[in-house]
C-alpha cells in the first residue's frame, strides 16, 4: 500500500468513539441489546475506512481478545445493517460503518478507491436518486432500495 493511500484510511481515535457512541445510542433506541459481541463487531468496522469481510472483522475481533465466530459475525452484520449503522459495499462485498447522518436502513451511495481501498459516503441529492426510481418504474419495476457504487481514485491516491 502507498503512502499516500494510507492517509484516507487512517481513522481518528475520536472519530472511532463519536462513532460507537452514536451506535450504542441507536441500538438503545431500537430496543437492541449491546452485547459485548455486537460492541467489538461495531468497533472493528469503526477503525476501517475499508470495506471489511466477514472474516477480517471475526480476526480483528480475535486480535483484541475478543471471542465469535462467523457466523456470529454475518448475524450482527445483518442487525446493523438492518439499523442503518453498516452498509454492504456489494463490489467489494465488505461491510462498512455508515459515517452518513440517516436513520434506518437506506439505500447506498458510495465511492470506492480502487488503489487504497477506502470508501466515502456520497450525498446524492434525492432528485437524482428519485430520477432513478422513475425511470425504473417506467420500466414496470418497482424499486425498493438504489444502491450506487461509483469506482474510481479517490482525492489522495489521484
Ligand atoms: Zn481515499
Ligand atoms: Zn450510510
Ligand atoms: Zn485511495
Amino acid at each position: 500500500m502507498t503512502l499516500e493511500g494510507r492517509a484516507c484510511n487512517l481513522v481518528s481515535e475520536s472519530d472511532i468513539e463519536r462513532f460507537e457512541r452514536s451506535a450504542v445510542a441507536r441500538l438503545k433506541e431500537l430496543g437492541m441489546r449491546i452485547t459485548e459481541p455486537r460492541r467489538k463487531v461495531l468497533r472493528a468496522l469503526a477503525t476501517s475506512r475499508r470495506p471489511l469481510g466477514a472474516y477480517q472483522i471475526r480476526d480483528n475481533v480475535q486480535r483484541e481478545g475478543g471471542k465469535v465466530d462467523v457466523v456470529s459475525v454475518y448475524r450482527i452484520l445483518a442487525a446493523l445493517v438492518e439499523a442503518g449503522l453498516a452498509h454492504h459495499i456489494g463490489t467489494v462485498d465488505g461491510y462498512l460503518a455508515c459515517t452518513g447522518h440517516h436513520s434506518g436502513a437506506h439505500g447506498t451511495e458510495h465511492l470506492i478507491c480502487q488503489k487504497c481501498g477506502c470508501v466515502e459516503e456520497l450525498p446524492i441529492p434525492n432528485p437524482a436518486l428519485a430520477e432513478i426510481g422513475v425511470a425504473a418504474s417506467r420500466m414496470g419495476f418497482l424499486s425498493d432500495l438504489t444502491r450506487v457504487e461509483v469506482l474510481g481514485v479517490c482525492e489522495h491516491c489521484r
